[in-house]
């Protein structure tokens, strides 16, 4: 299915996965080589989560999570090569919601249905025009179910944490790899077992096991990917 064929200019690219599959990193590298946007679904709930925990409400109270994001602003600004620069009610957290009492957090607000319609609704008016690289959780699933093209990021789970843990390597609180291993494996259950929009790979998503490849050779295969789905 084209992009026209959609109703949209560009093309969408979904990209969903487990924490430490390597979606981000793909997706700033397609969105490079494409010249598309590059977006990272997973921030605007580790920004909603954050400003949960500064104003003290409870992250398994639904309703009172549902009246915040009534007067909660995320922005997502794509930045080439980089990570998005995130802003919550106009103030940068980019880096502060990559934390670790954020990105447990996040998980736990993800699961109510009222926030996920709330996010969904901004991320398909974020891709609405297309051009645009998503990633996230249920991007091929549940916000663009019509993407020209999804790919379903996975790797086992001790690549996954060492590749965490290799982030955080250095930082103040750097944790050790078991602690890491054991936080991927926590949000991912939780991800993977909510009612709500699980993690689980779209029925036509290309499935690529990052494992046993290097970055070169994952980004080769998805541009690959695309290159014949655009040509489609
Ligand atoms: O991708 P990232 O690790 O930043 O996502 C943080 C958390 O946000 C995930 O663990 C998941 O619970 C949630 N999330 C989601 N749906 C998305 C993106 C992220 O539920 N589309």
């Amino acid at each position: 299915m084209t992009a026209a064929a959609n109703g949209r200019l560009r093309p969408v690219i979904a990209i969903d996965g487990p924490a430490g599959a390597g979606k981000s990193t793909l997706a700033a590298h397609l969105a490079r080589r494409f010249g598309l946007l590059n977006l990272e679904t997973g921030a605007m709930y580790r920004a909603l989560a954050l400003k949960a925990l500064e104003t003290s409400t409870a992250l398994g109270d639904e309703a009172a999570l549902a009246r915040l994001t009534a007067s909660t602003q995320i922005l997502l600004e794509p930045r080439p090569n980089d990570t998005n620069r995130v802003l919550l009610d106009g103030n940068d957290v980019t880096a502060r919601i990559r934390e670790k009492d954020v990105s447990e957090a996040a998980s736990q607000v993800s699961v109510h249905p009222r926030v996920r319609a709330w996010m969904v609704e901004r991320q398909r008016a974020m891709g609405a025009q297309g051009g645009v690289v998503m990633e996230g959780r249920d991007i091929g699933t549940k916000v663009f179910p019509d993407a020209e093209l999804k790919i379903f990021l996975d790797a086992q789970d001790e690549v996954r944490g060492q590749r965490r843990y290799l982030q955080s390597a250095g930082s103040n609180d750097a944790p050790t790899p078991e602690a890491v291993l054991a936080a991927v494996r926590d949000r991912d259950a939780r991800d993977r077992n909510r009612a709500a929009s699980p993690l689980e790979p779209a029925l036509d998503a290309v499935h690529l096991d990052t494992t046993g490849l290097t970055l070169e050779q994952v980004c080769a295969l998805a541009e690959g990917l695309v290159e014949t789905r655009m040509a489609d």
